[in-house]
């Protein structure tokens, strides 16, 4: 039972030292890549067990110090104080009695009604109409510069045409950064095909992605930002969301409404409790602020928060059901989860059926029993979770009894920390299902012909009993399958085909090994590039050399020692030997760095048919550099489709513009 406890603690003693010699000697000591998977498995834990977490954990990065960031400091000039809460129209009342006793009864002011996004809030200063620098919110007084991470918005404009400006070329503008629904649900998508962790909300993942240390990884969680100020102000509030929008910031204008009495506020506020679930973003309520500018310094702050400004919040969804039964369901390392079957209840415009326990632990905790009434909370409105149980009305109940034996195969079941596995490991049907599964998914060999169901059929009709018989399926063995169409088992035999030839380090993440995810896949495989060096390191050298690789910590090898030295792995591999042809795994080589492009700079714009990020890599392995305003130290400006403003200062300029081809053509 302590085991998870002490896991935390090593977990968040190494976080702690790795951003401090981040951000103290400004050298990191790890990658990227390690530092985000011993992150995941902090947040992992803590999600998991709520009650470990501790005020100095890095995951607690609202309102934490910022002796340990990861990133700079940035001092706010303006402060970024926070709101104080409404919640209902009796205390957005009391809010206007409030104002009145300052400013009079009969002083005419309007209320300026906005919709309050669950995101995180951002300060960008933009200088000669460029972008120099984002700061996230931080204490309000000073924040962490997330500008390399900020410019991955893709909707967010790095430059503005300064002759149009009315305010000068020097300003600040803020606003919400967040991820769209739509967006989060493809990011879990992508995270299960990757088996990677399931995020829990999209406010936690757009939190979490700001602050990634790569900004690779900040750019593919597609994150979107809606601006609300702007400084230096103009006369009144909606004249400066006016600028905001002219200079091509996106503002919330539809949604956005001018209210001339509390009457009016109210009004919206209940319609938008009815109807959030509408929009694509997340909301928690409104922001309702006083228009004139003149009105709002009269009204001034309080130590803590405006006068002149008021959030009004809506009340947490919370509902009630009963459990009708516990399923349990088999990951593919044959850990089971406990998964509750409600009597469907309407929550936050959904219907909830389902709602994971998690593991036997939090079920403890919860002392939750079959048959008990349960609230049930939509955390981030996407995962519905159980919170507590309503003891008042327990009736008849029964026991959520740990497994004693594999609900699929029932084999035994051994236990280790908060987890229970199925111990059959070789021959578990459902634990060979999803290995399979894993094995075709898009991080591992990236069979995308191959789905989960096609999976599933294909061990039914008994055509696979190991990866490597994908190998020597044929198109009338999956065309005999029903129902399947010629055009997709076609897709799916060229897949596999596709796949032969993977590199070293998908194949060993491949393999479905514990603690090996395809970071530290990644990053073993740019030590140890094949399978025989790898083996050998670790059969005959004990992992000696894999000890000294930064990141890779005890339990990662021993995890690999355990799987190499297993007979699932000596099967598999005389398998392999056997069926040598089937496979052509290519070694990992590490990054060659070029200098073709030395001593030139580039400037991205338009659409590409690579992400622009992929064009940045290509750029800077070859000793280019890239840079976001264009001047007349430009080399080149590669340009895509629909260029705007910087295609013409390029010409203007004499900058040569390249397109895709002729940029390859360079390399
Ligand atoms: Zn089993």
């Amino acid at each position: 039972m302590v085991t998870f406890l002490k896991q935390y603690q090593e977990l968040l003693t190494k976080l702690k030292a790795w951003n401090e010699a981040y951000y103290l000697n400004d050298a990191p000591v790890v990658e990227d890549a390690v530092y985000d998977a011993h992150m995941q498995e902090l947040l992992a834990l803590e999600k998991v067990n709520p009650e470990i977490i501790r005020e100095d954990s890095p995951s607690q990065n609202v309102g934490a110090k910022l002796s340990s960031t990861k990133f700079g400091k940035v001092k706010h000039e303006i402060p970024m104080i926070s709101l104080a809460n409404a919640f209902g129209p009796e205390e957005i009342r009391e809010w206007e009695e409030r104002v009145n006793r300052i400013i009079g009864e009969e002083t005419k002011r309007d209320y300026v009604f906005e919709l309050k996004i669950d995101g995180l809030s951002i300060a960008i200063d933009y200088k000669d109409g460029n972008m120099v620098r984002a700061a996230t919110r931080g204490d309000g007084k000073v924040g962490e510069d997330v500008t390399e991470n900020v410019r991955t918005i893709t909707t967010l404009p790095q430059e503005v045409n300064v002759e149009t400006l009315q305010l000068g070329s020097n300003f600040q503008i803020r606003g919400e950064i967040f991820i769209n629904k739509s967006d989060f649900v493809k990011i879990n998508e992508e995270q299960t095909r990757l088996g990677g962790t399931i995020y829990a909300n999209p406010r936690n993942t757009a939190s979490g992605s700001l602050r990634q240390l790569d900004s690779k990884v900040t750019a593919s969680r597609k994150l979107d930002a809606i601006f609300y100020s702007l400084f230096p102000q103009a006369k009144t509030h909606t004249e400066s969301l006016k600028q905001l929008e002219e200079y091509g910031f996106k503002t919330n204008a539809a949604n956005n409404k001018v209210c001339k009495t509390i009457d009016e506020v109210i009004e919206l506020y209940e319609y938008w409790q009815e109807n959030k679930n509408n929009l694509d973003y997340e909301i928690d309520g409104a922001v309702v602020k006083i228009n004139q500018i003149d009105l709002q310094t009269t009204l001034g702050s309080t130590a803590k928060s405006p006068r002149w400004a008021i959030a009004l919040k809506f009340a947490a969804e919370i509902a009630e059901t009963q459990i009708e039964s516990v399923d349990y369901e088999l990951g593919r390392l044959g850990t089971i989860t406990p998964v509750a079957n409600l009597s469907p209840v309407q929550l936050a415009g959904t219907t909830v059926k389902r709602a994971t326990l998690h593991n036997f632990d939090q079920v403890a905790r919860l002392g939750v029993r079959v048959g008990d009434w349960v609230n049930v909370r939509k955390a981030g409105e996407i995962i519905p979770e159980i919170v507590s149980v309503n003891l008042g009305k327990r009736g008849e109940t029964q026991t959520i009894e740990v497994p004693v034996a594999c609900p699929v195969c029932g084999s035994e079941v051994e236990n280790e920390d908060v987890s229970y596995r199925c111990t059959n490991v070789a021959s578990c049907p459902a634990q060979v299902l999803r290995r399979i599964q894993h094995w075709c998914s898009k991080g591992a060999m990236d069979i995308s012909g191959v789905g989960p169901a096609l999976v599933a059929t294909l061990l039914e009709n008994n055509l696979i009993k190991t990866p490597l018989d994908l190998y020597r399926l044929k198109l009338e063995d999956i065309t005999g399958i029903e129902r399947m169409a010629e055009k997709s088992s076609q897709n799916a035999i060229d897949s596999i085909r596709a796949s032969r030839s993977q590199g070293f380090s998908r194949f060993l993440f491949a393999l479905g090994i514990k603690h090996v995810g395809i970071n530290v896949a990644e990053l073993v495989a740019s030590y140890f590039p094949d399978l025989a060096i790898l083996e050998s390191e670790l059969l005959n050298n004990k992992g000696e050399s894999l000890v000294k690789v930064d990141g890779l910590g005890p339990k990662i090898i021993e995890s690999l020692q355990e799987f190499f030295e297993s007979d699932t792995y000596k099967e598999f591999k005389a398998l392999l030997q056997e069926q040598a042809e089937l496979l052509d795994i290519q070694s990992n080589e590490a990054k060659q760095v070029g200098t073709r492009l030395e001593g030139s700079s580039f400037v991205i714009t338009g659409t590409l048919t690579e992400s622009r990020s992929h064009y940045e890599d290509l750029i800077k392995i070859n000793g280019g550099k890239v840079s976001s305003a264009i001047s007349k130290k430009t080399s080149y400006l590669l340009c895509g489709e629909n260029a705007g403003s910087k295609h013409d200062k390029a010409e203007q300029l004499g900058v040569k513009i390249l397109n895709e081809k002729e940029f390859h053509e360079l390399l």
